[in-house]
């Protein structure tokens, strides 16, 4: 076992990219999660340096600076986290060597192009300072950057622990053998999410598809969709899926909320064969509730992503609140993967009510198809 007892500077590789609206943090759930390290290692380290990305920066967009991050976290730690403006350099190593802190966080990991093209040399430069690395970014831990898969290369280094639960939590899903195994997944693109269901399908007892991306679905089947959202380039693939040996359990709303303008708050339900070529599908209706809270009700493991409809609009949010608190509700082991479910549960129930919420939404996906991230089990676990 890597030695823990002593590890020096350390530099953690979190994922704090939290949503910001007009400089303030709508959902610090990742910030909380992230610094529940520090009383962990804080008597085996010398100073504690936090590094993480924040959204997709073109260049030093100082929209996207980690410094609200770092007011966040003294304030959930009451104790003062310093901002460094850099991610390296001289700056960098003088105050980690100097500053009466304890606790520092390095600016957005993004702002540097070495980041994303795992450039050796920078990370050899940002790691100088450092004697061990952690690495508890689940969220960027389907990516080949830097802090991914070079940082650890330079230092002593060890898998967090907010990776070992979500391995551990994501596992019982994805080693799965028991039946009543349902997915309910929703969100705008079908093509972000036709790995996921081909490899999903046979695996899971039902996989009930919302959100924009069931019209794709539905259209491959015949069916009028109006205006409602469509990738025609993936209707052969639907086609594909829902033909397979394994496409009767995927299973499709039955009515819907339409309206004829996003921007208007008009919203009539209407039965699925009732689609006028002006209608746009914005969520599904109430017996498509009642259909998937049957479905929800009977299942032992639940694995949720994306909302039913555009529930950011309070008119159109009908149908992922119904289903939010639904599955709030369930006995079944519930698991949730990231993003706009997450916002859904905030909004309209509360994260206690779920058995593991992910802080990954696009490595969840990615890890429950099976494939291998690069980030998953690199390091031995800092077993603390
Ligand atoms: P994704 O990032 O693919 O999970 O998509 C999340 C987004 O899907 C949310 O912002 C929703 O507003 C949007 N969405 C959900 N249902 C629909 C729909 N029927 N039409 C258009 N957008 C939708």
């Amino acid at each position: 076992m890597p030695n823990i007892d002593n590890l020096g500077n350390v530099l953690i590789r979190s994922d704090l990219n939290v949503p910001i609206k007009n400089g303030e943090i709508t959902d610090y759930y990742r910030i909380l999660k992230s610094v529940e390290i520090v009383k962990k290692i804080s008597n085996k380290s010398r100073t504690i340096t936090f590094v993480s990305h924040l959204g997709r920066p073109d260049g030093k967009d100082l929209k996207l600076s980690l410094r609200p991050v770092a007011v966040k976290m003294s304030e959930i730690l009451d104790k003062e986290v310093h901002f460094i403006e850099e991610t390296y350099g001289e700056k960098v190593e003088r105050q980690i060597e100097t500053s009466e802190s304890k606790i520092f966080l390095l600016e957005n990991l993004r702002y540097e192009k070495g980041e994303i093209d795992n450039d050796k040399n920078f990370s050899k430069q940002i790691t100088k300072p450092f004697d061990s690395y952690i690495f508890d970014a689940f969220g960027a831990a389907h990516r080949e950057h830097a802090s991914v898969v070079s940082f650890g290369e330079n230092l002593k280094s060890f898998q967090g622990p907010l990776m070992d639960k979500e391995i551990k939590e994501l596992d019982k899903l994805l080693k799965n053998n028991e039946s009543g195994y349902s997915v309910l997944l929703g969100g705008a693109k079908i093509s972000d999410k036709l790995n996921l269901i081909e490899k999903l399908l046979p695996k899971v007892e039902n996989l009930m598809v919302g959100g924009g991306m069931c019209f794709t679905l539905l259209k491959a089947l015949g069916y009028e969709i109006g205006k409602s959202l469509l990738e025609e380039s993936f209707i052969s693939k639907a086609e594909e899926l829902l033909n397979s040996d394994n496409g009767q359990k995927i299973i499709l709303p039955t009515d819907f909320g339409v309206t004829d303008s996003i921007d208007s708050s008009d919203r009539v339900n209407i039965k699925f064969s009732d689609f006028k070529n002006n209608h746009i599908g914005i969520d599904i209706g109430p017996q498509t509730v009642l259909d998937f809270e049957k479905i929800l009700n009977k299942s032992k493991n639940i694995f949720w992503n994306g909302p039913m409809g555009i529930f950011e609009k309070e008119e159109f949010s009908y149908g992922t609140r119904k289903i939010t608190e639904a599955i709030s509700n369930l006995s079944g082991y519930t698991c949730v993967g990231g993003g706009d479910s997450v916002s859904a549960i905030n909004k309209f129930s509360d994260k206690k009510y779920f058995n593991h919420i992910s802080t990954g939404g696009g490595a969840s996906l990615e890890y429950l198809e099976g494939k291998k991230l690069p980030g998953v089990n690199k390091y031995k676990s800092l077993i603390i």
